[in-house]
Order: C-alpha cells, then sequence, then structure tokens
C-alpha cells in the first residue's frame, strides 16, 4: 500500500451521544499506529464523539451536510455547525442520500465545495448500482462522479458499489482493485473501499495496491470487528 491506511467507521442512524463516546473511548486503546482512524457518528452525537476524541488518534466526521451557510432549510446542519461540535470532516455523497433522499451529482458537488471552503476533510462515496454494472456502465458511472472533484490533500474517494451496501455481497479484491485503479487514473487521491467489508475479507481487500483503506457500515459498529478491520489495514 503506497499511502498510510485509513479506515472510517460509518454508523448510519445508530448509537446515542453516550455509546458513541464510550465507543470512541474503547477504540482508541486497540488503534495501530499505522493506521488513520475515523468514525462518522450521527449529527445527535458528534459533539460527544469529538470530545471523548480529542487528544486521540481519532478523527470525527458528520455522514451529511447542507452547502449553505445558513438559511430555511428545516433539518439540515451546516459546516460551521459541523466545525463547531468539533468534527473534523464529513462524509458526502453516501448511496443512502443519493438513493433514498434524492442526493444529485450537483447536490454533492456543491457540498464538497463548501466543505473544502470550510476546511473539513471530506471522504465522498461515489459507486454504480448493479443494474448499472450489469448494462456494463461501471466506468462511465465512476468518471462522471469522480471528474467534477479537484483533487486536494482533505480528499478521500471512497468506491462502493452500491450492490454490496449492507447486502453481505462484497466485491471481488481483483474487482476492487479494478475499479480504485481507474478512478486513480482520473483523480489521484486516497480511495477507500467500501461495501461488506468484515474482518474476515478485509485483508485480501485491502491488500491490493489501490485500495488505501476501507469505509466500514455494519463492521464498524462493534469495537472489536472494527479493530480487527483496521488491523488488517495495517498490515
Ligand atoms: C457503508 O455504509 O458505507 C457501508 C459500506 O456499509 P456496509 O459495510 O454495512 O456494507
Amino acid at each position: 500500500m503506497s499511502r498510510r491506511p485509513f479506515v472510517a467507521g460509518n454508523w448510519k442512524m445508530h448509537k446515542t451521544a453516550a455509546e458513541a463516546a464510550d465507543f470512541v473511548a474503547r477504540l482508541a486503546a486497540y488503534v495501530p499506529a499505522s493506521v488513520d482512524v475515523a468514525v462518522c457518528p450521527p449529527y445527535t452525537a458528534l459533539a460527544e464523539a469529538a470530545g471523548a476524541a480529542t487528544g486521540l488518534r481519532i478523527a470525527v466526521y458528520a455522514q451529511n451536510m447542507h452547502q449553505a451557510a445558513s438559511g430555511a432549510f428545516t433539518g439540515e446542519v451546516s459546516t460551521e455547525m459541523i466545525l463547531d461540535t468539533g468534527a473534523d470532516g464529513v462524509l458526502l455523497g453516501h448511496s443512502e442520500r443519493r438513493q433514498l433522499f434524492g442526493e444529485t451529482d450537483e447536490a454533492v458537488n456543491a457540498k464538497l465545495a463548501a466543505a473544502h471552503d470550510a476546511g473539513l476533510w471530506v471522504i465522498v462515496a461515489v459507486g454504480e448500482t448493479e443494474a448499472e454494472r450489469e448494462a456494463g456502465e461501471t466506468e462511465d458511472v465512476l468518471r462522471r462522479q469522480v471528474s467534477v472533484f479537484d483533487a486536494d490533500e482533505q480528499l478521500v474517494v471512497a468506491y462502493e458499489p452500491v450492490w454490496a451496501i449492507g447486502t453481505g455481497k462484497t466485491a471481488t479484491p481483483e474487482l476492487a482493485q479494478e475499479a480504485h485503479a481507474f478512478i486513480k487514473s482520473i483523480l489521484d487521491v486516497p480511495v477507500l473501499y467500501g461495501g461488506s467489508v468484515k474482518p474476515d475479507n478485509a485483508a485480501e481487500l485491502l491488500g491490493q495496491p489501490d485500495v488505501d483503506g476501507a469505509l466500514v457500515g455494519g463492521a464498524s459498529l462493534d469495537v472489536d470487528s472494527f479493530v480487527a478491520i483496521c488491523r488488517a489495514a495495517s498490515r
């Protein structure tokens, strides 16, 4: 692996503030020194998680944000509000945001620009649906999603084939490697793999030359399984 590995846990709509703080405190004891680690708690747990992570080698990312600085956007939060919690970054463009909440490429790009201006670290998720893969459109989809991003040192892309998220279906290491290499041919940034990463498949996926780390959903909710994935990344 040419870059320092990075493993991020997307907790989705799980964990209270107290649970998040407890998780961060327990995780800190086991994070391998050679791996960068982040957790993405829900908004309500960001401040507690960020407080618990102070002085530790664990970054805290929100799971979404709005691109406007403020205004009549009921239910949304701004970059300033995320920074106010003490969080370091934000996850953008997750397929659940795109599929369940109608987030478009344009919206993701606007959020990315706002996050960049605010100095937030960003993980931006891209990936094809099962229908797009079966239609042979994977590269077209990835090119469309990625080619509008500007590489900067605070940007990380997560390749998450939509058909592999929360389904137990994992991309083969070869398929992941192929997609990562394709993304890097467009944009020179670290690329994480996401989609049913578990302790028992992490080493093989993370062993691919262009897989720089993992974005982990379900298996990031438990300290032991998340630590096992971080350890696989450190090897
Ligand atoms: C995700 O939510 O980004 C994800 C990859 O989920 P899971 O690991 O559960 O497939």
